[in-house]
């Protein structure tokens, strides 16, 4: 089977853990660089990017996730999942880094404190023609995405909110808290596809 692991040194990697079981997925929690080289992906879940960022150098893990993103590892990120694996944050707290991988610049907190949180229903026509229910939680946009990366979605104004490359994904929201699966079977899809090649 498919053994996918969940980045878990903050934020809701359970919730993460528990959709990707229920879909009949070995999800693991990760927490140390030996354990990468066990799974076939890696959500990087929702919380605070740049407590994620402390603690990944502090554990020794960053460097092995920047080298197995760059060697192909298929990698979800979702709200701080998506700042880790964006290659340029615009508004990141002083010594911030990212681990990169998607050709993207984001801004934390985007929608601003006013609107900490929200929900709207988005199309995403590359998991489905239903529209998703999706969950904003003091989101980052996408505020450009740069040509080796493809939009997935947008909320009403345009604002790009999924983000593809190749086996790269990241949203803004979270798939993980509202039962509508479609992203992380699409993911599913990838890591399965990879791990066939790899074979
Ligand atoms: N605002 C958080 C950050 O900058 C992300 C919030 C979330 O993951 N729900 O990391």
């Amino acid at each position: 089977t498919t053994r996918v692991g969940v980045l878990a040194l903050q934020g809701d990697f359970r919730e993460h853990i528990a959709v990707l079981r229920g879909l009949g997925a070995d999800a693991v929690p990760v927490r140390r660089p030996a354990e990468l080289d066990e799974i076939d992906g890696l959500v990087i879940p929702g919380g605070e990017s740049s407590v994620m960022d402390k603690l990944s150098r502090a554990f020794g893990l960053a460097e092995p996730l920047r080298r197995a993103i760059a060697g192909g590892l298929p990698v979800y990120g979702t709200c701080a999942g998506l700042i880790m694996l964006a290659d340029r944050i615009l508004d990141g707290i002083a010594g911030q880094e990212s681990l990169g991988g998607l050709d993207v610049s984001v801004r934390r907190n985007a929608f601003g404190s006013q609107v900490d949180s929200f929900e709207t229903d988005l199309d995403i026509p590359a998991v489905g023609d239903e529209p998703m229910h999706a969950v904003f939680i003091r989101a980052p946009i996408v505020e450009s995405v740069g040509p080796a990366a493809t939009p997935l979605a947008r909320v009403a104004d345009g604002r790009v909110v999924a983000v593809e490359q190749g086996d790269l994904l990241g949203t803004s929201f979270h798939p993980e808290i509202t039962g509508d699966t479609r992203f992380h079977e699409y993911f599913l899809g990838k890591v399965r596809a990879a791990a066939l090649r790899a074979a």
